[in-house]
């Protein structure tokens, strides 16, 4: 009999332990899923209060570990990701494989982990988080840009393929969002510039046309939707959460 609180079945979420991800897992704990969350760091995650496990998404054996132990899952977001910037000429192989390592390869990792039990069990859902560099450019973030693009044709290739299984394969794709990625390149921009913090902060706020931030939770919102029943139909999207900014 399945405990309360996870009456709907499990949901593997990787980088759980903060910003977006950890928003996701205890949105879906609201609404009745067993949430596992996973990342490198194990006083992030034990410091987040779910369940958890040690997990690198680009170490292959660990991740099927992972699904081995704690899948099947009913729900799988693949939002594992860093974000670090170079101009696009001075991108080196290290920064380029590290990127696509983390971003790209690590979402196949845990999508070749986790959908055949999924398949095997005629439901559930796979969601990436991805980004508006899915779908556009910005400067300085070549590698970010190419392992997000990546990441939606991933999905959009699952979608095709899994969508008589019962199992929906979907990219969010937020625009710049209040967690650390963001925090972190704005003390940059200060330190390496001397620009205020709040000027530092207008190179992420003004390509979003509601001039502001997008908020973790409004990223679980839309997540916790894609995994409703009334959102069976999704499948394939890449769904903006973006003030509008894609819309300009
Ligand atoms: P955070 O840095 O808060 O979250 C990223 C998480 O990924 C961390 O918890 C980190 O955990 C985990 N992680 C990083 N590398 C690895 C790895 N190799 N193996 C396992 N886990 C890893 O930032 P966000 O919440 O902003 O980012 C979450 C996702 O959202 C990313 O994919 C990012 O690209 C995407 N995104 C973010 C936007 C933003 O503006 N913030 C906008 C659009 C998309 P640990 O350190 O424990 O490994």
């Amino acid at each position: 009999m399945a405990a309360a609180g996870d009456a709907k079945g499990k949901a593997l979420v990787t980088g759980g332990g903060s910003g977006i991800g950890l928003a996701v897992a205890q949105r879906l704990a609201a609404e009745g899923y067993a949430p596992i969350i996973t990342g490198r760091d194990a006083g992030k995650l034990a410091a987040a209060g779910l369940p958890y496990a040690v997990m690198d998404v680009t170490n292959r054996a660990e991740v099927f570990a992972v699904a081995e132990a704690h899948g099947p899952f009913a729900v799988v977001v693949s939002n594992a990701g860093i974000a670090p910037t170079a101009p696009a000429l001075k991108t080196g192989p290290e920064l380029w494989e590290t990127i696509i390592a983390t971003n790209l390869t690590g979402a196949y990792n845990v999508a070749m982990a986790t959908l055949p039990a999924m398949v095997d069990r005629g439901a559930g859902r796979f969601v990436a988080i991805a980004s508006t560099s899915a779908l556009r450019a910005y400067r300085y973030t070549m590698a970010y840009a190419a392992s997000k693009h990546g990441v939606l044709g991933m999905v959009r290739s699952l979608a095709l393929e899994l969508a008589t299984t019962g199992v929906t394969c979907n990219a969010v794709c937020p625009g710049f969002t209040d967690t650390e990625i963001v925090r972190g390149a704005i003390r940059n921009i200060v330190e390496k510039t001397g620009r205020s913090e709040e000027d530092a902060m207008r190179a992420f706020t003004g390509d979003n046309p509601m001039g502001r931030l997008v908020h973790p939770s409004e990223v679980a919102d839309t997540v916790a939707w894609l995994c409703s029943d009334g959102a069976a139909s999704v499948n394939g999207a890449a769904l903006p959460i973006d003030g509008g900014e894609l819309a300009g």
